[in-house]
C-alpha cells in the first residue's frame, strides 16, 4: 500500500509581526461578545465602541466571519449586500438597496 497524498504540509511558522499592526486579538474570546451585540442589533461601529475595539479591526473580523457564515438567499431576486453605512451584511430585495434595514430605518 502506498500513500500518495502529501502528509508533511508544514505551514510556515515564521510570521514576522508588522509594527504598524495592533497586537493580535484573541477572537475566540471576543467573538461571542461581538455576536451577542450584533444580535442585539448593534452596528459594527457600536459593537466596536462597546468592546473597546478598533472599528477597522472589527470590520476586518466581521468580513472574515461573513465569508464563513454567508447569509443564505432564498429568492433569486435577492442580492447579497454590504451596508454602505455600517458595513453589515444583509440580503436586499433589490439591486438598488445599499443600506441595511437598520440604517434605512435610521435615515428615513
Ligand atoms: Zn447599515
Amino acid at each position: 500500500m502506498e500513500i500518495t497524498h502529501k502528509v508533511a504540509q508544514s505551514a510556515p511558522t515564521t510570521t514576522i509581526p508588522r509594527r504598524t499592526r495592533p497586537p493580535r486579538l484573541d477572537w475566540t474570546a471576543i467573538a461571542p461578545s461581538v455576536a451577542q451585540l450584533r444580535r442585539q442589533g448593534c452596528s459594527a461601529r457600536e459593537t466596536a465602541r462597546r468592546l473597546g475595539l478598533n472599528i477597522k479591526t472589527l470590520e476586518a473580523h466581521l468580513r472574515r466571519h461573513r465569508i464563513r457564515h454567508a447569509i443564505p438567499m432564498d429568492r433569486p431576486d435577492q442580492v447579497r449586500r454590504t451596508c454602505l453605512n455600517c458595513d453589515t451584511a444583509f440580503v436586499a430585495d433589490g439591486r438598488f438597496l445599499r443600506l441595511c434595514p437598520e440604517c434605512r430605518a435610521m435615515f428615513s
